[in-house]
């Protein structure tokens, strides 16, 4: 099997070189591409070319553009990447007969209520990131290409800056930290959506009837704030010198950060779907959080 892998060195795309290895010869492009062949999502027209070239079986996009808050006042190169080259993606993969998987977000849903989104819970989006990624998803369903869409949320890694990397460098430095606690969803490891994309993709491959989109996220859920304690405790039990106490990590509301994008406040995803139809567990988030912290802190065990 050929798989043609974009976005390799996100964090997901990452750990997808990783997981996608052992299903058959990768070509693994970043922004810059290689050998002549373009990566570069500001350049639909060029992906299309590098999906005939390559005739790839399985296409694997992991590029967007995911600087939520930039893409509020660069919509223009938001939508191109987000939305008009996953739609020459898809329809390169149609014309091929390729398998197409993409991921999108719970930003496409407006964030009311306390219920998990099943997928298809109307949308909403609140920024142009959600929008696009909106945009994007609609594309891949109308180019008729077999697909595998996740919607997934809070994505870490341990490769990169991360929150919980931020929350760690803040808690050796103050006495006191403020962290939202009024946005609800769970923490996804880069690792659990690769593996599980690796999985999903073999099983679509034997069964076609199984593409379609589906909700992936870690089990449980927490707020920004819930995220937070956890990091600073596990790193305190493992010695780490934190400074704050843990009752001056302190709760507050989003809008005591203002930013340029608005934030669903309820990213529950509802996974079921995707459980039955893959026969998967979705393990707690904080299993996820607890191993990348083992890998990034200094002197774990
Ligand atoms: P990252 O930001 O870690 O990676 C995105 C990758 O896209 C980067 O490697 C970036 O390259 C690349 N990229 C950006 N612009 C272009 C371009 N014009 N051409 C080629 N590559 C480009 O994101 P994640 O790995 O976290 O996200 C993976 C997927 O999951 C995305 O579809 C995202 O929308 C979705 N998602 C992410 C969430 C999160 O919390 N991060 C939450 C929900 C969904 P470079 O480094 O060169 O800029």
């Amino acid at each position: 099997m050929k798989i043609l892998l974009l976005g390799k060195n996100g964090q997901v795309g990452w750990e997808l070189q990783r997981s996608l290895a052992p299903l058959g010869d990768l070509v693994a492009l970043d922004r810059h591409g290689d050998g002549g062949w373009i990566g570069d999502l500001a350049d639909p027209d060029g992906l299309a070319a590098t999906v005939r070239a390559v005739a790839p079986d399985l296409i694997v996009n992991a590029a967007a553009h995911t600087a939520v808050d930039k893409a509020e006042s660069e919509p223009d190169l938001a939508f191109t990447i987000n939305a008009l080259a996953p739609g020459a993606l898809a329809r390169a993969a149609a014309t091929c007969g390729a398998l197409l998987v993409h991921y999108s977000t719970d930003y496409v849903f407006d964030g009311r209520g306390t219920a998990p989104w099943a997928e298809g819970a109307p949308t909403g989006p609140l920024s142009v990131y959600g929008r696009t990624k909106l945009e994007g998803e609609t594309l891949i369903r109308d180019s008729g290409c077999r697909h595998l869409i996740f919607r997934t949320s809070w994505v870490y890694a341990a490769r990169g800056g991360n929150f919980a990397r931020t929350m760690l460098r803040l808690a050796v430095e103050r006495d006191a930290l403020s962290v939202v606690d009024d946005q609800h969803g769970a923490p996804t490891g880069a690792e659990l959506l690769a593996d599980v994309t690796a999985h999903a993709a073999r099983m679509t491959f034997a069964r076609p009837e199984l593409a379609g989109t589906y909700h992936l996220a870690a089990a449980g859920e927490t707020t920004w704030h819930g995220y937070a304690r956890h990091v600073v405790e596990f790193a305190r039990a493992r010695g780490v010198p934190i400074r704050v106490a843990p009752d001056a990590i302190r709760p507050v509301p989003t809008s005591a950060f203002p930013t340029p994008a608005q934030r669903p406040a309820n990213s529950r995803l509802d996974t079921r779907k995707l459980r039955d139809a893959f026969g998967l567990v979705l393990p707690d988030w904080q299993q996820g959080v607890e191993r990348m912290l083992t890998e990034i802190l200094p002197n774990s065990n």
